[in-house]
């Protein structure tokens, strides 16, 4: 099948650009990437405190990790997931939406209305005819988006409990160098029931599947696993698809061989850098519509930026310049305080009211409020002289409506006489 790729279609996937290509050296063997379907920073921290995700703690010390790895907008996952596969965003590969058809595109990709962007599968299969791939998933769309699924070697599309299991027999058995693995119920239940404990118990459950994925890939020599979220979820839990912190930020780990252990990443991070990572450390340069990046502060054999290896003593003398671990003047301006007011519960999701100052919204807000009282008094002074008299005229039509006329009392005859005792 690996014949059905035209030779235009390959030239397209050659477009590289070596001169920006990172060289990692020692580099793993193995990559897997684990993606999780819309778990939340929140959920996730939630799960963690209450020792419901110990492997996803385990991953974190041990390897090199974000909570801030950012979403493709629109945060919803087909775009996003086609972005980690396929290393691009929405403007380049046009999967605008989960209800994207390849034979209907809104947006064609660069490469023509079939092939919207080649994916990391494709990549690795032209680059290296022989190599063993593998993917196993519940959603069907990621069928979709990986077509033509005959770049890879096995696909199963089955739910998480069947394909979890599945994958790590394949990981054991076929020793593949790239196998993404999709856990999706996480998604599903905050879908269903919020931010609760139902989703905390998903997330759990999640956990226990990574558990079974780590397993396997401990078996690998020198592997790498990449975990990875296309979006996180609202304040509530319930929903996604909207530009918040919420939505936008991922969690984002690096596990194995050559990995950074417990390292918080501080790169500029997008979820989709995982394509470029997992490229990279198999030996192709990511190609030249590629938006995603392969991180190298992530490897131990590649020296830590030297901001990021000191801390900085000063603020950086370009603020709109981004230097890795310099306070930028964004930076700077980012919350100075965060309230997090507990409302009550809407089934079993809680529901809270956060209120997050900045600086600048704080004193704005204050030299507003200060203007309010003033201004609001002059209106009010200057409502009641406009309105004032046709309101009262109004008033006494309806009292006399609803009272009759008030009639004068009659004066009396004797009114006027000094009346002797
Ligand atoms: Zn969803």
């Amino acid at each position: 099948m690996k014949s059905t790729f035209s030779a235009l279609t390959l030239g397209a996937f050659l477009l590289t650009e070596p001169t920006l290509a990172f060289q990692l050296t020692d580099p793993p063997s193995h990559v897997v990437i684990v993606g999780i379907d819309g778990l939340s920073i929140s959920a996730l921290h939630s799960a963690m405190q209450d020792g419901l995700a110990p492997n996803m703690q385990r991953l974190r010390r041990e390897g090199s990790w974000s909570d801030r790895a950012r979403a493709v907008l629109p945060t919803v996952s087909g775009p996003n997931w086609y972005s980690i596969l396929a290393g691009t965003g929405v403007e380049m590969h046009g999967v605008d939406s989960n209800n994207w058809v390849r034979e209907r595109p809104r947006l064609l990709g660069t490469d023509g209305p079939c092939v919207p962007q080649p994916t990391l599968f494709t990549l690795l299969r032209v680059a290296h005819p022989s190599t063993t791939l593998g993917a196993f998933f519940e959603w069907p769309m990621i069928r979709t988006l990986l077509e033509p699924t005959s770049a890879l070697n096995t696909t199963l599309l089955a739910p998480d409990h069947e394909s979890i299991p599945a994958a790590a027999a394949f990981l054991r058995t076929a020793r593949p160098e790239l196998t993404f693995v999709y856990i999706g119920e996480v998604d599903e239940e905050g879908h269903r029931s919020g931010g609760g404990t139902r989703q905390q118990r998903a997330v759990a459950v999640a956990d226990e599947q990574l558990g079974v994925v780590m397993a396997a890939v401990e078996t690998l020599e020198k592997p790498m696993l990449l975990v990875v979220s296309d979006h996180g979820r609202d304040v509530l839990g319930w929903d996604h698809g909207h530009v918040t912190e919420g939505e936008v930020n991922t969690q984002f780990i690096a596990w194995g061989h050559n990995i950074r252990a417990n390292h918080r990443i501080i790169s500029p991070l997008r979820n989709m850098d995982a394509a470029a990572i997992a490229l990279t450390s198999l030996g192709v340069h990511p190609p030249l519509q590629w938006t995603a990046r392969p991180v190298p502060e992530i490897f131990l054999s590649t020296p830590l930026p030297l901001a990021l290896s000191a801390p900085p003593s000063t603020a950086s003398p370009h603020p709109w310049i981004y230097h890795p671990g310099v306070p930028t003047a964004q930076e700077s301006c980012v919350s100075t305080f965060r309230l997090d007011v507990p409302v009550g519960f809407l089934g079993e999701a809680r529901v809270s009211w956060t209120v997050t100052f900045d600086r600048g919204s704080f004193v704005c807000g204050i030299v507003a409020g200060g203007l309010a009282v003033p201004i609001l008094a002059m209106l009010v002074v200057a409502a009641r002289k406009v309105f004032g008299k046709r309101v009262g005229r109004w008033v006494e039509t309806m009292r006399r409506r609803v009272d009759g006329p008030e009639y004068e009392p009659l004066s009396s005859p004797l009114s006027g006489l000094e009346l002797g005792e």
